[in-house]
């Protein structure tokens, strides 16, 4: 897409940018600071960076887990993102000298009764169809792993790939590593496409795409809770632990502060309001999966709005005639996981390489007639993030 830099000003002039990227969530960052590594100007624009759905995200690295029925390639682009996801936490702590909370415990995956276990146990064997790594577990070996588990818990199994990171440390860490480089963060909303002044423009806004680019990215309203071990101890388990508790999907993320990450509730609504059902909900789950949590102080209940796609996909490519305009959205429960490749994939195409095949399915134009029509009907009841 572009052939080189673009000149060097006389001293006072503004630059023309290479590069403008509208968002600076974790995927216009990562972006930003791919493309400004390999040498091009870049302006990242954004009001109010790590303000969207990073902002309550839980920051679960699960391809594994997260490999539903239907989604295949889906899950071949996870799988592919997260084998990156090593090397891209390494170089991101090395650059800006950060931590970002990579951690690499592995996922437990539970149910607390027979109908949730058998319910999970169809799961599981889909995944285990794929190929993908994921062992069962009789109860006392669950519990070898996480003695804090209800003796309630009826099984489980373990995806020791699936790993987590805290999405409140990565995007900081992604705004120092992107500026590092030489990208200039611009503190603004992009009202229109046309208000941007640069050679080409990657739209990664989020929620706020719909509105600049006639996308169907549609918010996906996601509660979830943040709770405290008291005492400043660490919480009394390792694994991020992910289940069904009498038919509610929950999961469970845990950090070395204490803290432990609730989630989530998926809606298809607009607002974030946090109701007093869903944090009900949550927590009756939660509690009854590791009953140490009624004992945990409850931080923080908020609501954030993924930015959901018809096929629950990213949108990654070229407007549909503009190729000046690229889209890196749409990465709805996803867009954690999936921020090392889209970076990588998106930065590729800007240089003008030939396209990943993994970008063929996710093209922009492949919801001819969708755009901004209402949200098709999905399969979210039995989802987790
Ligand atoms: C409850 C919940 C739990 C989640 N858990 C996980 C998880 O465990 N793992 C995972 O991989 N993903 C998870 N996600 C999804 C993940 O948070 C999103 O997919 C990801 O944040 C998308 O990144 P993004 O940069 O595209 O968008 P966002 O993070 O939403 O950032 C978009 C940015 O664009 C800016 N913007 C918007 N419009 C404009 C405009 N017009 N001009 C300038 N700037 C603009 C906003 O200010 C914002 O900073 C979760 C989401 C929610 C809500």
């Amino acid at each position: 897409m572009l052939t080189g830099r673009s000149p060097s000003p006389r001293s006072s002039d503004r630059v023309r940018p290479d590069v403008a990227v509208v968002g600076a969530g974790p995927i216009g960052l990562a972006i930003g600071w791919r493309c400004a590594a390999r040498g091009l100007r870049v302006e990242v624009h954004d009001p109010a960076s790590g303000s969207g759905a990073s902002a309550v995200a839980a920051g679960m690295l699960s391809p594994v887990a997260e490999a539903y029925f239907g989604e295949r390639q889906l899950t071949d682009l996870l799988l592919a993102s997260a084998a990156r996801w090593p090397a891209f936490a390494a170089e991101l702590t090395a650059t800006t000298g950060v931590e970002i909370g990579y951690r690499t415990e592995g996922t437990l995956m539970v149910g607390l009764t027979g109908d949730d276990l058998a319910e999970a146990r169809r799961l599981w064997a889909y995944q285990r169809g794929l190929g993908l790594p994921v062992t069962p577990l009789r109860p006392s070996e669950l519990r070898d792993r996480e003695p804090a588990l209800a003796p309630r818990v009826r099984g489980g199994a373990l995806a020791p790939t699936d790993h987590q990171v805290d999405p409140r440390l990565l995007v900081p860490a992604l705004r120092t590593a992107a500026q590092r480089a030489g990208a200039v963060l611009v503190p603004r909303t992009v009202r229109r496409l046309s208000d941007v002044d640069a050679r080409l423009t990657v739209v990664a806004a989020g929620c706020g795409t719909a509105a600049l680019t006639g996308l169907p990215v549609r918010p996906v309203k996601g509660q979830i809770l943040r709770l405290r071990a008291p005492d400043g101890a660490a919480p009394g388990f390792r694994h991020v632990i992910r289940g069904y508790a009498d038919g509610e999907p929950v999961y469970l993320v845990p950090r070395p502060d204490g803290e432990v990450v609730l989630g989530a509730t998926v809606e298809e609504r607009s607002d974030t309001t946090v109701t007093a059902g869903a944090v009900q909900r949550l927590l009756r789950a939660g509690v009854d999966l590791l009953p140490e949590l009624a004992e945990y102080d409850l931080v923080e209940a908020v609501a954030g709005l993924r930015p959901g796609t018809p096929d629950n996909a990213p949108i990654l490519g070229p407007l549909p005639g503009r190729p000046d305009v690229l889209a890196a959205t749409g990465h709805h429960r996803h867009g954690i996981v999936l921020t090392p490749i889209t970076a990588d994939l998106i930065a590729d195409l800007v240089l003008g390489g030939v396209p990943d095949p993994l970008l063929a399915p996710l093209r922009a134009d492949r919801f001819d007639g969708a755009a901004l029509g209402g949200p098709e009907p999905t399969m979210e009841g039995d989802r987790w993030s």
